[in-house]
Order: structure tokens, then sequence, then C-alpha cells
């Protein structure tokens, strides 16, 4: 078996690793690398021919996973696309939401001549996001998959996100079959929203997500913090700004406002839902209830859309309208690292003014807007336009869809026997290492490799 990494080895974004192995090449993962420029640039040389691959296994739809499976398709892939029923129904309308940012974009730099391409093409269409969708074949959990008589795979529930999964492949060696597990992103089993991973199977080979690598996340879920700062900023006439990934974390945060209200530890003003794909995302938690482990009095789940408390903007007018208003409220909005979105303009509108605060509920990569903004940046700018960062800027850590170093160990630990070789991918430098020294520390005698982008690994 050959693997080759073609994305996310020393980076978080663009998660595509090759695997070639009795006569068949199979792509885990194809996504799109985000954040910057010199990244972005990849998501536009293909590093390998797509009309070759034999198909691809979908870990989980966040974008950096599956925002690539177009442009695959433009360039003559017409395989199947492997994955979780609930992965399925979130990359309809997560793919189509990512075609059309494609679509702008190169209308934007046709207008504004910063192309070097003329005409500026998007990566891809809606066109090539519905001929995508026509390829994905749902595969049920823990029941292995045949690829060749010789190649299987099957999935587990990871507990990062609705319908992640991280799969085991099954392939041949000279000393009978060999297995492999990928991680995918992995949850670290404290979500109110999502049941834990499962067990690892036993595996020879692990190929580890490194994203907290290097971080301890807070073990205690109480909403003290959150209910602190969003208490003080209510109270003060402020307005509370949450930029949160539309997909999972959306839910995650309107669960903790659900409890908070319901436990009285916040006071009741309204809550806002502004962005059409967090509420298609919801209602997707509501119709996959399966690994959904929310607490059945919290109204949100049985009325996202529309009670007295919380309420989903629909119009564009709606979102523009609420900038305008002086009244203290919440907003959740997208996107969740502030690169772009409906969150722009509340953050336009809000971050000027000291009584407002800003609230991070995730990851924030390096280069993002986000990270600017969490890093005490004030020389800031949205759509071209100075802003001045007058609003207290908050991190809250307990939101993390991710493991963090020891989780990730504590869940390879219940493996009978660890695995001989890990393999870090997505994570940044710090992280990847940091995770290498734990695994070593904590598994001695087995092998850690780090791969770098479009290394490969013959096994
Ligand atoms: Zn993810």
């Amino acid at each position: 078996m050959k693997l080759t990494f073609h994305g996310a080895a020393g980076t978080v974004t663009g998660s595509r690793t090759l695997i070639e192995s009795s006569g068949k090449k199979i792509l885990i993962d194809a996504g799109l690398f985000q954040g910057p420029k010199e990244l972005r640039m990849r998501n536009w040389t293909t590093s390998f021919k797509a009309s070759t691959l034999d198909g691809v296994i979908l870990t989980h739809a966040h974008i950096d996973h599956s925002g690539f499976l177009p442009r695959l398709v433009k360039e003559g892939f017409k395989k199947p696309i492997w994955c979780s029923r609930p992965s399925a129904a979130l990359c309809r309308f997560m793919l189509l939401d990512s075609a059309k940012l494609q679509e702008e974009d190169a209308e934007y730099a046709n207008r504004s001549g910063y192309s070097h391409h003329r005409p500026a093409e998007p990566l891809y269409t809606e066109k090539d996001v519905e001929r995508t969708l026509k390829l994905f074949e749902v595969v049920d959990d823990e029941e292995w998959f045949s690829l060749s008589k010789t190649l299987q795979f099957r999935f587990f529930r990871a507990g990062h996100i609705l319908g992640s999964r991280f799969v085991q492949l099954s392939y041949p060696t000279e000393a009978g079959q060999g297995s492999i597990l990928f991680s995918g992103d992995l949850g670290n089993g404290r979500s109110k929203l999502i049941k834990p991973p499962q067990s690892p199977p036993q595996s020879d080979i692990l190929v580890l997500e490194s994203t907290y690598g290097d971080r301890l996340l807070p073990r205690d879920s109480s909403l003290t913090e959150f209910s602190d700062i969003i208490n003080t900023t209510t109270r003060r006439g402020g307005v509370v700004v949450i930029p949160a990934f539309a997909v999972g974390r959306a839910q995650e945060i309107l669960q903790a406002i659900a409890q908070m209200q319901r436990e009285s530890l916040i006071d009741k003003i309204p809550v806002y839902l502004d962005s059409p794909m967090a509420l298609e995302a919801t209602k997707a938690h509501l119709k996959y209830t399966d690994e959904i482990a929310f607490h059945p009095e919290d109204k949100w789940m049985n009325h996202p859309i529309d009670t007295d408390m919380f309420r989903a903007l629909n119009g564009y007018e709606e979102s523009i309208t609420l900038t305008q208003t002086n009244q203290p409220h919440i907003v959740i909005s997208a996107s969740g690292m502030v690169t772009g979105g409906r969150v722009m303009h509340h953050l336009k509108a809000r971050l000027p003014d000291p009584k407002n605060a800003v609230v991070f509920v995730g990851y924030q990569a390096v280069g993002t807007k986000g990270r600017l903004l969490q890093s005490g940046e004030k020389d800031f700018r949205i759509h071209h336009e100075k802003v001045s960062v007058n609003a207290s800027i908050h991190t809250i850590q307990q939101f993390s869809a991710h493991a963090d170093w020891q989780d990730s160990i504590d869940w390879v630990k219940q493996m009978p026997v660890p695995p001989k070789k890990f393999i870090l991918n997505h994570g940044e430098e710090g992280a990847l290492e940091a995770l290498r020294l734990k695994i070593l520390e904590t598994f001695p005698g087995t092998e850690v490799i780090v791969p770098e982008h479009l290394s490969q690994i013959s096994i």
C-alpha cells in the first residue's frame, strides 16, 4: 500500500490522502484548502489525475474535507463518493453554498480585475455540485464495504459533527491482511449535541488528526464563563456576536444557550440565528437524531425556527435590519473563522462600540480574520474598510469539536495493543510536534511519522 498526502499535511485544511492498494486508487476526503493565499492556490493544481481515482471515502461534510469534490468532478472524476447518510444530506447544501462562493469570487475578480486569469473562472459551479451529488453512496456503520477482493473499509461514529465517521481499511500485505485507521476529525466526547466517538478497532497503523495536539481543553463543562460574558454585555445594553461554524458549532451554541436559559443563568434576551446554512444544518440535526445527545426539554430542538426566544433570520434584509437595532441580543452567525458570510456585517456594526462583545467558540486558523481579532489586532478591515475594534473579544474553548492531545491518547488506549505506526496529519507545526512527543512518551517503541505536503509513505 502506498499513501500520498495531497493535503492536511503540516496544516489543518485541504484533507486529501491518496491510497493505492490492490490495483485501486482511493482518496480519503477531498477537502478545500482554506486560509492564507499560498494554501488556497493549491486548490487550482490537482496533484493527481482525478479521472484515475476509483472512489472517494468521505469522513465528514466540513468543507476542508468535502469542498474539493466538485472540482474533482469538473476534472473528470465519475466514481462513487462513500459516506454516512447525514454527511450526504449536509453536503447537499454545503457544497452548493461553496459553489456560490466560488462563483462570487470569480465575478468579483472579473469586476475588480485582480485575477491573473482573464476572465477569472470559478473553481467550480453549482452545475458541478449537482453532478457531484449524484455520485454519493451511503455506507452503513461498522459493516465491511468491499472495494476489491482484498481491499475493504468500514465506518465508525467519530463524534466530531453530525455524520462524521472514522474509517478502517483492511488491505493485503505479504503476511496477510493489514489494517489502517483514519481518524478523520475526531470528537472529544464532551459534546452535548453529538454522541461520543466509538472505540477504535485494533489497527496496525493510525493516521491521526492533530488539530489540538498541543492543547488541553477545559474539562469543566459549566457555562459560568459563557453566561458571565452574555450577562455583562447585555446588561450594559450591548450585543453578543458569536461567529460559529454553521454545521455543528451553531447547533452546539443554540443548545448551550437553551441550557443557560433553562437554568436561569442568563436573562431572557432574544437569540438570532443568522445563517441560512446553519438553519439547514439545524434541520438536519432534527432529522438524523440517532447520533444526537441533546436535552429533550431544550425547545430549540423542537421549534428551532421561531419561538419567543430563538429566531432564525431568513432574508439578507432581515440580517441588515438586525445590525441597525440597539436592543441587546445574541446573534450566532457564520462563517466561524470570519472569512466571509453574514457575520462580517454584524462585526462591522458591533466592533467599534465597547458595549458589545464578540465570543469565539471555535478554532481560528492562522491567517484568518478570526485569528487576527482573537490575537488582539486593532488595525482591522472588513470589506476593505477600516473598522476600529473596541468591543470586548472573548474565546471560549469548551465547545471544540476536536479531541485534544489527552483525548486522542485516551482514545488510542482503547485499542488492546497500540498501533505499530502513527502518521500525524491535520495539524499546524507546533501541534504536530507536541502530539508526536506525547505519543512517543505514552507508547514507547512505536514509530511516529509527520508527513510533508505531497510526501509518500509505502507500507
Ligand atoms: Zn471537521
